[in-house]
């Protein structure tokens, strides 16, 4: 295996990208809309900017008032919808109390769903998406190995069983009614130990694990001023992903690869 740390691979990606967005007639266009003013939020959504500049897709961001009503914010998303010049749309999560999540993430057109959580979205969701494409560049090899993935929300941990199964692995989900004794066994069988669950270092760095095993971490949390994982820093595994520099990294990349996808899809419908 390669064991190249996640930053380098996201440089590496990124590399490939901007030359193959730069050879395209027109550049991939993302909306994000943003209906809250989090600070969380804020800073995700700069991100996403970001990373769109440097590779050179057009991003647009659209601010909708907290006050708004459902119907504005479904009316928005229909126009997006509709607009032949747009590539991919998202809705940055969370949304105001008065809004229907599910309305508004079956409103999105699948096929420019790039944050992958419609039902019908031809794309896969940014966080397990990452996750699988590093662990392919470094070549593990998932075939017949055991995955423990510990959290199953619809973002992270059951769309990455999904594509660990997929991958021919023996995929466990645990979660919060999992007691720790079968959580430890089952971590103690990890090949693939993936953390989501966002509670600071709940995995102690004395809990058993593989000396061989991959440990995907991808929880963040602020613990006394600085922003760690769900699983405490050890050095008795084969690779263990950091926080922050991390998962992070690889959600925002996949993001930009769906965008990406979604242009190529769009000019061959
Ligand atoms: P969520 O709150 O939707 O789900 C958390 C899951 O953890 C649930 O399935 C729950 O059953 C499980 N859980 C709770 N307490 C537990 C316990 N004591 N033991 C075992 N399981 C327990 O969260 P989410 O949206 O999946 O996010 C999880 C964490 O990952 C958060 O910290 C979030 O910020 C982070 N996250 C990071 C990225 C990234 O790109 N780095 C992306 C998505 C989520």
């Amino acid at each position: 295996m390669n064991l190249i740390a996640i930053k380098d691979y996201v440089k590496i990606r990124k590399e490939e990208m901007k030359k193959e967005i730069f050879s395209l007639v027109r550049k991939p266009k993302l909306v994000i809309i943003q209906m809250n003013d989090d600070v969380a939020s804020n800073s995700y959504v700069k991100g996403k900017l970001k990373d769109a500049e440097e590779l050179g897709i057009e991003a647009k961001l659209i601010k909708l008032d907290e006050s708004s009503s459902e119907e504005q914010l479904l009316t928005l998303i229909d126009d997006v919808n509709e607009d032949e010049t747009v590539d991919g749309l998202i809705v940055q999560l969370p949304l105001p109390k008065h809004i229907s999540e599910i309305k508004v993430k079956e409103r999105i057109n699948p096929k420019k769903d790039v944050d992958g959580f419609h039902p019908l979205s031809k794309f896969k969701a940014c966080t397990p998406k990452g996750i699988v494409s590093y662990l392919t560049y470094i070549g593990f090899d998932f075939t017949g190995k055991n995955a423990t993935i510990i959290g199953r929300s619809n973002i992270v941990g059951r769309p990455l069983a999904k594509l660990l199964l997929d991958l021919s692995m023996n995929v466990t989900v645990l979660h919060s009614k999992t007691s720790i004794e079968d959580r430890n066994f089952y971590l103690k069988r990890a090949d693939l130990a993936v953390v989501a669950v966002g509670k600071p270092h709940l995995i102690k760095k004395d809990v058993p694990l593989k000396k061989d095993a991959i440990v995907i971490d991808v929880g963040i949390s602020r613990l006394d001023g600085h922003l760690v994982g769900d699983i405490e820093p050890r050095d008795d595994v084969l690779l263990q992903t950091p926080v922050p520099g991390g998962v992070g990294l690889l959600t925002r990349l996949s993001l930009m690869e769906n965008v990406l996808e979604a242009y190529q899809d769009g000019i061959s419908r």
